[in-house]
């Protein structure tokens, strides 16, 4: 068997593996294990690009995987949960920026003297990197809050730098060599990826998250197809696939197109969807004692979890509330809205850790008609993705995204710290509805006060 027959077989063994993991990410319980596997696969993957090289050449490689190790490694072990969503951004981005300097090595070290076949996917692989790393570090700053209202872009600027990019493409792939040119590409594709997710708010965000990681799979794809390497077309078609499926997923859950959604500057949000209350009124606060009263008597009671109990890591004492209430014989269901919280499947993954049987989780197309005979909604530090607004005011940058249905049952108790905004920066006006009250104070403190009053009862 010759090396290259070892090189070929390691690489089939990899993408095996990765498969593997990516069929075991289906569910929080096997999850672990596939993540496992699937960094076996990339190791193997890696001895095998080891073994195709001189060498002379491993330095240079094993001193990239240490330093990716010593910084990757404490980074993720340190990383607080609710700051996941940021850490995935932000090695999405690295991902997009190794494929935009792979672009760029390559084009350099033959002078732009390629076959087309190899060019084509260099080109692909410099605009679609450098959008994909220029938006996740921008999708970043707006996870972590740093940077927070948008700023509209015209729509025209965005349609403009990709029709740059691409043309650019089309006149070096035509024969010119000018690495002018080339950095060109990647400037225009920078911008559009910095504009394209600058304006980015409300229910758009996840769209976005979502294409930015399809994008860098499918740059990766196309850096392996120039560089003949089949580990990196599979891992990055399986990037690239799951994250379009996502995508799709992500964009029909929130009634936006994708070209709404990069061109089109809708989740800018004007200053009037920035505008304080469209509810007038006062809100009304109450306590756990009272809420475990209505709690206890209610015949079914929806709970409603958002990103606020991510932060309070309020799951288990929600659970128990279920089970103290399930005991009493109250109906309990769940409600999960497809973007609650800061990653998809948040919240399915945070109530499968605490045993929540998956039956009682509805997603929201089920759940949305059970609100009318729903006798108390309780919200657990959830805002954006029960906001009416949603339906009623055009300018909001959440108008058009599907909402649960929260404001139908008889009565809504909402658990959060505070009168503040969600992600969209938005007031909600169901805060202000006669028949909403709200228990301010951390999830997890609010929900153990009212498991505890419940008890007494
Ligand atoms: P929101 O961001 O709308 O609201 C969360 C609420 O939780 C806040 O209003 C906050 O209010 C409250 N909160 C925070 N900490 C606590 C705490 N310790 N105890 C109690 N409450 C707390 O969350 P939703 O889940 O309703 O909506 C998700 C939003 O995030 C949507 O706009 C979505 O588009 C966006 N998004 C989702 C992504 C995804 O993939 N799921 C990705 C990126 C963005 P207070 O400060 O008063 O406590």
């Amino acid at each position: 068997m010759s090396r290259e027959d070892v090189v070929e077989l390691l690489y089939i063994v990899a993408f095996s593996l990765f498969i593997t993991g990516l069929h075991m990410l289906r569910g929080p319980r096997t999850a672990v294990r596939g993540n496992q596997i699937a960094a076996v696969g990339m190791a193997i993957a890696v001895v095998a690009t080891l073994l195709q090289r001189q060498v002379g050449d491993w330095i240079l490689i094993v001193v990239g995987v240490a330093i990716g190790t010593a910084v990757g490694v404490p980074a993720a072990r340190s990383v607080k949960m609710t700051a996941m969503p940021q850490m995935v951004a932000l090695f999405n981005g690295v991902g997009g920026g190794a494929v935009a300097l792979i672009s760029i090595v390559e084009f350099r070290a033959s002078g732009g003297d390629l076959a087309l076949r190899s060019l084509i996917p260099i080109l692909f692989a410099a605009i679609i990197g450098s959008i994909s790393f220029w938006g996740s570090n921008i999708a970043f700053l707006k996870l972590q809050e740093v940077m927070r209202r948008g700023i509209r872009t015209p729509k025209a600027i965005n349609a403009g730098l990709l029709l740059i990019a691409v043309a650019l493409a089309v006149i070096i792939a035509a024969g010119s060599d000018s690495e002018l040119l080339f950095w060109l590409i990647l400037v225009s594709a920078g911008a559009l990826g910095v504009l394209a997710v600058v304006p980015i708010g409300g229910a758009d965000m996840p769209v976005v998250i979502s294409t930015l990681n399809a994008f860098t799979g499918l740059s990766a794809a196309a850096a392996g197809i120039a560089l003949q390497n089949t580990a990196l077309i599979v891992a990055g078609m399986l990037v690239g696939a799951s994250g379009s499926i996502l995508t799709k997923q992500m964009a029909e859950a929130m009634n936006r197109s994708i070209g709404n959604v990069f061109f089109a500057g809708v989740g800018a949000g004007g200053a009037a969807a920035l505008a304080a209350p469209a509810g007038g009124g006062t809100a009304r606060s109450t306590s756990a004692a009272d809420v475990a009263i209505q709690l206890s008597y209610a015949r079914l009671v929806v709970v409603v979890p958002g990103y606020g109990m991510a932060v309070a890591q309020a799951q288990r004492a929600v659970a128990d509330l279920a089970t103290e209430l399930e005991k009493r014989g109250v109906e309990v269901l769940f409600a999960i809205h497809p973007v609650a919280g800061r990653m998809p499947g948040h919240m399915n993954v945070l109530l499968a850790e605490a045993d929540v049987p998956y039956e009682k989780l509805k997603e929201m197309d089920d759940i949305n008609g059970e609100f009318a005979r729903t006798d108390v909604a309780l919200i657990i530090g959830a805002n954006d993705v029960t906001n009416p607004a949603a339906r009623t005011v055009p300018d909001s940058p959440i108008y058009g995204m599907p909402i649960l249905d929260v404001d139908k049952s008889s009565s809504v108790i909402v658990l959060k710290r505070s009168m503040n905004s969600g992600f969209a920066g938005i007031d909600n006006p169901l805060f202000y509805d006669p028949k909403t009250a709200m228990l301010f104070g951390d999830a997890k403190a609010s929900v153990s006060d009212i498991v505890g009053e419940v008890q007494a009862l």
